[in-house]
């Protein structure tokens, strides 16, 4: 670099190279990432923060590390260029004689940037024309695999949707793993297109999605749909964590046409389905979604916890007032307006009314309650979801039958049946039903094949 004009100083740490930069002011700072004390990340970020630098220098940053998520963090706490070792002389020099501005020097690993588009006549074929909804993991808060939870399954919360000609992914907790690979060995490289609606992202939601084979096929078009979160947008969320101390792979090196899209209606369409989203009761930002297929509708609130018996608890000695209780009630007749004579409806039963009391404001439901309001919108299928990870097996059972009992109780004609790891349920018109009518009142029924 001495013979090309330039004036060299040298450090052998990250601390002595900061001192060395605020003396002279270079132009340029050439740094390792992988440096004992302060890290090269660490020097990024501090000369960008450092306002007696006037002019600020250009850094460039260079590593063995070939880990696309190495490149992205470099960039992100401020370098300007990466350059992967063994460093050519050349290579730098002809680097810091152009302009500055984001350069990459990397191997030919990378994506070419190609992504053919999807074609969805293809996809369309291979969906087939009955609505199917299928469970791929049913499990609240962590994964729970064992010998007690086999017959319910251990994954958490992930449903597939297939109707009218659309593949729709509720949720991407571990069950989507599985999922993916299914998907992978149906579709054997024809492009897929996936909607992804998210309700929220606490983790049990979207914990498999670093796995989801789908999402590594730049065929794919994959279009994940969901709110901004209470704290970060949805994007953000996702990404943080596939960053690099949780993940080895970063969310914008997946090869597929990931869109994230942030709803910002509560109505919108995905082909000929009308979805419609309405708020959960849950920490932070959580959604529950209404699915208006051709063949039947699918409320999906894995995550909520009904307002009333919440409210009714007692708040220290006093017990709550009426306007309390009936802003509350209110919120649970929206809830039941909005999931009114739905075809299938996935809902959060976490809690039996015993535990329910020691668990009141977690988030979650009551399987009384829940059924109560399912009787109520005169839903036809509810499917209690989102199992405590301390419900075993026989605990599901005797929530299931507790809940029939409680239907028989309420004088309602509700069928209800605990979610279960790859329990498909297929919804058709009863004969009679004219073909393609999607007219209001429509008799339908949700079958159940397997
Ligand atoms: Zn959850
Ligand atoms: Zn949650």
């Amino acid at each position: 670099m001495e013979d090309s004009g330039w004036k060299v100083y040298s450090a052998a740490s990250g601390e002595e190279g900061l001192k060395l930069a605020c003396e002279h002011k270079p132009e340029a700072i050439i740094c390792d990432l992988l440096m004992p004390g302060i890290n090269g990340y660490q020097v990024c970020r501090k000369i960008r923060a450092d306002t007696a630098f006037v002019t600020q220098p250009r850094i460039i940053v260079i590593s063995s590390s070939n880990y696309g998520t190495d490149r992205e963090t470099s960039l992100a706490a401020g370098a300007d260029d990466f350059l992967l070792k063994p460093v050519k002389p050349s290579e730098l020099l002809h680097l810091l004689n152009q302009e500055s501005g984001t350069t990459f020097f990397f191997r030919k690993s990378d994506f070419d940037g190609k992504r053919p588009t999807s074609d969805t006549s293809v996809f369309s074929t291979s969906i087939g024309t009955k609505t199917r909804v299928r469970f791929w993991g049913v499990r609240g808060s962590i994964a729970t695999p064992g010998p007690h939870t086999v017959k319910y399954g251990g994954n958490t919360t992930c449903v597939e949707v297939r109707a009218d000609g659309q593949l729709i992914i509720l949720d991407a907790g571990t069950g989507i793993r599985q999922l993916g690979r299914k998907l992978a060995g149906e579709f054997k490289g024809k492009p897929m297109d996936i909607h992804m609606l998210i309700t929220h992202t606490h983790w049990d939601h979207i914990q498999g999605f670093p796995f989801f084979i789908p999402a590594y096929d730049p065929k794919n078009q994959i279009t994940v749909m969901g709110y901004e979160g209470a704290k970060m947008g949805l994007e953000h969320s996702l990404s943080s964590q596939m960053e690099s101390p949780y993940f080895p792979i970063a969310m914008r090196q997946m090869p597929s046409n990931l869109k994230i899209v942030e709803a910002s209606e509560n109505e919108f369409y995905i082909g000929d389905i009308q979805v419609k989203t309405m708020f959960a009761n849950h920490p932070g930002i959580c959604l529950g979604y209404r699915l208006n297929t051709s063949a039947g509708s699918i409320c999906f609130f894995p995550d909520n916890e009904p307002h009333s018996r919440l409210r009714m608890a007692p708040m220290g000695d006093s017990v709550q007032s009426y306007e309390v209780l009936s802003y509350a009630q209110k919120q649970d007749e929206k809830l039941i307006e909005f999931i009114r004579d739905a075809d299938v409806l996935i809902m959060d039963s976490q809690y039996d009314a015993t535990e329910y009391k020691s668990h009141i404001g977690w988030g979650h439901g009551c399987v009384d309650d829940v059924v109560a309001i399912a009787v109520i919108a005169r839903v036809k299928k509810l499917f209690l979801h989102h199992h405590d990870p301390d419900h075993d097996d026989e605990m599901i059972d005797e929530m299931g039958d507790w809940a029939n009992e409680l239907v028989a109780i309420h004088g309602g004609e509700t069928e209800v049946e605990p979610a279960r790891e790859g329990l498909e349920v297929v919804l058709r018109r009863e004969r009679g039903d004219l073909a393609g009518s999607r007219g209001k009142g429509e008799k339908k029924s949700a079958g159940q094949e397997k």
